[in-house]
This record gives structure tokens, sequence and C-alpha cells, in this order.
């Protein structure tokens, strides 16, 4: 999954079916423009999910996708629909294509927003995937938000002393966690990243947990973020005697 991809181009994506499994399906083409910025662009897919079986006289099958505009300045997900050939199921045609509607985003603190704006971008994007039903792809957002928001604070956190910001954003994940400074921040960021990185692979490690904890500890994550940036505040102007 993911990669920029050509229009007018036939080529497989993989999709989730009804019953929860994957699938691949061969479509005609990919959205040549964007919804938002209305640029000529050639989407990064990020993924795909059945919306309705065959059923005599109606359509055939349908998948609704989510495509994400590569242009910086814009970045939107949008969705477009595709529904199998009468003559041939095993291949789709693009339909209609547009912007989510549907859009409720969550509220961060001024100090999470001006640390990692891209965080909340997508933290937000991820949370309208997932009010659309796409849980699947949700969880990946998830997953992505919280690499932004634990790379984004090293480096705020490290500003002064010289961080080597090549070397954050290329590092692991994991290895950029064992840097922080702060024991809660860095406890909570681990457990939101075996949460997220459970969504990104094929199976899965933590049964019993779900989008709902993995939403839950990316922002306690951010919340321990925000306490600390807070405190320090009155430590410089309010200081002990
Ligand atoms: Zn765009």
């Amino acid at each position: 999954m993911g990669g920029l991809m050509s229009y007018g181009q036939e080529q497989n994506i993989e999709v989730e079916t009804l019953s929860g499994s994957r699938t691949s399906i061969r479509i005609d083409s990919v959205p040549d423009s964007c919804p938002t910025c209305r640029k000529g662009i050639e989407p990064k897919y990020l993924g795909g999910k059945q919306i309705s079986s065959t059923s005599i006289g109606l359509p055939k099958d349908r998948y609704i996708c989510y495509f994400q505009c590569p242009n910086k300045d814009c970045l939107m997900v949008f969705l477009a629909s595709y529904q199998a050939s009468e003559f041939d199921s095993s291949r789709f045609f693009l339909g209609d294509h547009g912007v989510v509607m549907h859009r409720r985003n969550e509220v961060f603190t001024e100090s999470v927003r001006s640390i990692s704006p891209r965080f909340v971008t997508i933290y937000n994007q991820a949370r309208t995937a997932e009010e659309n039903g796409l849980s699947e792809v949700a969880g990946c957002g998830f997953r992505r938000s919280i690499e932004f928001l634990v790379k984004d604070y090293l480096l705020f956190d490290n500003k002064d002393s010289g961080a080597d910001e090549e070397g954050v954003k290329t590092a692991h994940l994991a290895d950029c966690i064992k840097k922080i400074d702060d024991e809660r921040v860095r406890a909570i960021a681990r457990k939101a990243t075996w949460l997220g990185n459970d969504e990104t692979h094929y199976l899965r490690k933590f049964e019993d947990f779900d989008l709902q904890n993995l939403k839950e500890l990316i922002k306690l994550t951010a919340y321990w973020i925000d306490a600390k940036e807070t405190a320090k505040k009155y430590d410089q102007d309010l200081p002990s005697k």
C-alpha cells in the first residue's frame, strides 16, 4: 500500500472486503485532480473498503477508496468510489471522487499544536477516516501521528543542545522514544507505539486493545508533553526560593 500512483493506468490496489478480509482489485485509473486544491495530482493511495455486495439488478461490488493529495500545501484526504464492470467483475472503474464531509477535529493544547502541527493534522485526518468507517486506514494514520509527535517533541526538547535533526527524522521511533528525557512521556509514548504498530502489522499482538485505547494513549502522550511544558514555564517564571 502507499506510494504515488499514475492516472490512466490499470493497476491493482489492496482493499478490505465486507467480511474484513484483504483482497486485491484491478482498477482502471485513479483520480487525477484533488477535490480540495483542484491541482492535477498523482494521489497517494491510503486504503479502501467494500460497501455493498453483489446483488441481482443492482450495481455490482463497490469500493470506497481513500486517497491523499501529495501537494505539500494541501495534503487533504478524499474518497473515490469504484464499481465493478458489468462484463468483468474482476475489474473496477473509477466513479465520483470528493472530499469527506463528516469531520470533527480533536482540539489539542497550544503547546502541543506549536511543538508538532503535523501531529495534529495527521491525528485528525485519521480521526476523519475512523468516523467514516475506515478503521483500518485510521489505525495506520494514528500510528503515523505518534511518530510525528515523538520526533517533533524530541527535537523541540533538545533544540538548545543542538539536536541532530536529520538523525532524529530518520531514526526508528523506538530509538527516539528512548531518548525522551521525561519518564511519563517516555512510558506512555512507548505503549502508544506498541498499539500503533499493531495497526500497521498484518498480525495483531495486542488482541484486547482497540483504536479507542490507541487514541487514549496518544492523547495521554500529548497531555504529558503539555503538562511538562506548562510546568517548565512556571519553573522559569516563578523559580523556587
Ligand atoms: Zn490537494
